[in-house]
């Protein structure tokens, strides 16, 4: 049999399936008692959470795994976390609840919240209450400590409905030949962890674990996105080269982190990181790179009871700027609504998040809070090489009210006697296919702009980028997108304006191959794709990446565009190797 998923971490992997299975805490049977004593239930079954945590976290520390520990660092804050704590404690008084009613309530309450959204940060905070609030009901069922992860019985594949953070921490990475999930696509904390320990996986493989047995042998191929239960000698050798093959380009991608990104002809393309904070770890990567291309502002207002005053804001990005030096620092203005929803502002539900009340539109919307981003964002901008950015513009003039908004904060820093840096570039995201149709009129009110290919494959192809539903018609590879982004290009060079891609698009080496031939010229992405991508454009020159954009365009179907180019890609690889 045949089933498929997502590849989120590039490999193959051939061994035999481990299924790991989180059995539900058997809270049913639980028999409550008087609300004073589901509070002391509650309290007893938190203090030994805590004793656990603290053990886990000492042992990992005194290991000298830092990166580890701090995961449950994370859920001891979580287990401690006041707010929370007293939602529990009220449910228990006020309602009557049991204690594990009310810890899975109010668990589940906040769970809920960030499950909605894309972004990876967020959804591993979801992760880790889940995992934290399974300790504590596990505590009041009496049950002991789950099947760690970190005893296997040898190299295996592991499948699992899903990972959660103290399963990955917990991990025998040697003994991991592989994963395979049910849930998850490429931005899950099970991706993310995956990548950075060069772990083959796919994810989103429907009912995966009722399918496969432990024991059992398969061929996981996180290339194509399948696994396969049944192979002929034949293709199992063919499957063991391909294994090779992706471990060999690889670590030949490795070597190409510190190198000058220069096409073969002589051309040499900015390659710049996307960052969503400035923590020193986000920082780390600076060296290798040319720049920020793009800064998601909007994560310093999540995860948190109140909004980021001004000084905060600034500091942040202050911090960024001071690392960077003259490169540039593409700061996004806050991308939030709609399906990144703020625990810390009250926003109405919507029916069509995606369509809805998001960025630049509740920026309009809520005046005080933009124009405090905008100060903060100007006062920071002498300390480095600041560009700001509008995200989700979909008309003229929605950059000229942002634009006047900018004026009036700079208007009032000016008065204020505030220094802010005067020739600060101003620029847009280009997501919605409506303004890349007038890209020649935008290009007139900018000074430059920035491909966000995610929503704009989104908005292009009618497919909500988050519903599983409707994975396959998220065709990143469809030949309508490219035409567009074509046409981006042309609009913005010819008025000499820089333009870039800061989507995912531009950190996978194949479609980073059109993006060249389109005549992009700077790409930003995600830490885990400067090599690989720095690798594609020192193996490639333009003209060769003009005929390939120029094939893909002239394709009617994303599959027949995605065939040629990974036909293409192993060619180029194969020559190389
Ligand atoms: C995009 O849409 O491509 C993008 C970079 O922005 P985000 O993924 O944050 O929406
Ligand atoms: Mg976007």
């Amino acid at each position: 049999m045949n089933y498929s998923g997502t590849a989120v971490s590039e490999g193959v992997a051939i061994g035999t399936v481990y299924l790991y299975q989180r059995a539900r805490p058997q809270i049913e049977a639980y028999s409550a008692g008087t609300p004073a004593e589901e509070a002391a239930a509650y309290d007893a079954a938190s203090l030994a959470a805590r004793a656990e945590l603290e053990t886990l976290r000492e042992r990992l520390l005194s290991a000298g795994d830092q990166e580890k520990a701090d995961i449950f660092g994370a859920h001891l804050e979580l287990l401690t976390d006041e707010v929370m704590d007293g939602e529990i404690r009220e449910a228990i008084r006020e309602e009557g609840l049991s204690a594990p009613q009310a810890v899975e309530r109010v668990f589940t309450a906040y769970a809920a919240l960030l499950s909605q959204m894309d972004d990876p940060l967020i959804r591993e905070r979801e992760m880790d209450l889940r995992d934290v609030c399974g300790r504590l009901l596990r505590g009041l069922a009496g049950e002991a400590e789950e099947p760690s992860l970190s005893r296997l019985p040898g190299p295996v594949i592991l499948v699992a409905e899903d990972l959660l953070p103290s399963d990955t921490a917990a991990l025998d990475r040697e003994h991991v030949l592989g994963i395979v999930t049910e849930v998850g696509g490429s931005t899950s904390h099970t991706a993310i962890i995956a990548r950075s320990h060069e772990i083959p996986a796919v994810l989103g493989v429907r009912e995966i674990c009722r399918l496969l047995h432990t024991g059992q042998e398969i061929i996981l191929d996180a290339v194509e996105g399948t696994i396969r239960t049944e192979w002929s000698e034949e293709e199992r050798a063919s499957y063991e080269k391909k294994r090779r093959q992706v471990l060999r380009r690889q670590a030949r991608a490795k070597q190409y982190l510190a190198c000058t990104p220069v096409t073969r002809d002589g051309v040499r393309i900015e390659v710049e990181l996307n960052i969503a904070s400035a923590d020193p770890k986000e920082l780390e990567p600076a060296r290798y790179t040319d720049g920020v291309g793009l800064f998601r502002s909007e994560f310093l207002y999540m995860g948190r009871d109140q909004l980021p005053d001004e000084e905060e804001q600034f500091q942040a990005y202050r911090r960024v700027l001071l690392a960077y030096g003259d490169r540039p620092v593409v700061l996004r203005t806050m991308d939030i609504g709609g399906d990144k929803p703020l625990e810390c502002l009250e926003l109405p539900k919507e029916d069509n998040p995606f369509l809805g009340n998001r960025a630049l539109r509740l920026c309009f919307q809520r005046p005080e809070l933009f124009h405090t981003q905008l100060r903060a964002a100007l006062r920071a901008s002498v300390f480095g090489n600041l560009w700001l950015m509008f995200p989700m513009v979909a008309s003229i003039e929605d950059i000229r009210r942002a634009k006047e908004a900018l004026r009036k904060a700079r208007e009032e820093l000016g008065a204020q006697g505030i220094p802010y840096a005067p020739g600060m570039k101003v620029g847009i995201m280009v997501e919605i296919p409506s303004i890349a149709l007038l890209a020649d009129k935008a290009a007139q009110e900018v000074d430059f702009a920035s491909i966000g290919t995610n929503d704009l494959v989104q908005y292009t192809t009618a497919v909500d980028r988050g519903n599983p539903e409707v994975r396959q018609y998220y065709q990143t590879f469809h030949p309508a997108v490219f035409r567009l982004i074509g046409m981006v290009v042309r609009a913005f060079s010819q008025q000499g304006k820089p333009v870039g891609v800061c989507g995912e698009m531009g950190g996978n080496p194949l479609t980073a191959a059109v993006l060249l031939g389109l005549g992009i010229r700077r790409l930003s992405m995600g830490a885990a794709s400067l090599a690989p991508i720095k690798e594609l454009v020192c193996a490639i020159d333009c003209e060769q990446a003009r005929e390939i954009a120029e094939t893909v365009c002239a394709c009617s179907t994303a599959q027949e565009a995605e065939e040629y180019l990974r036909g293409w890609f192993d060619h180029l690889i194969c020559q190389e190797e």
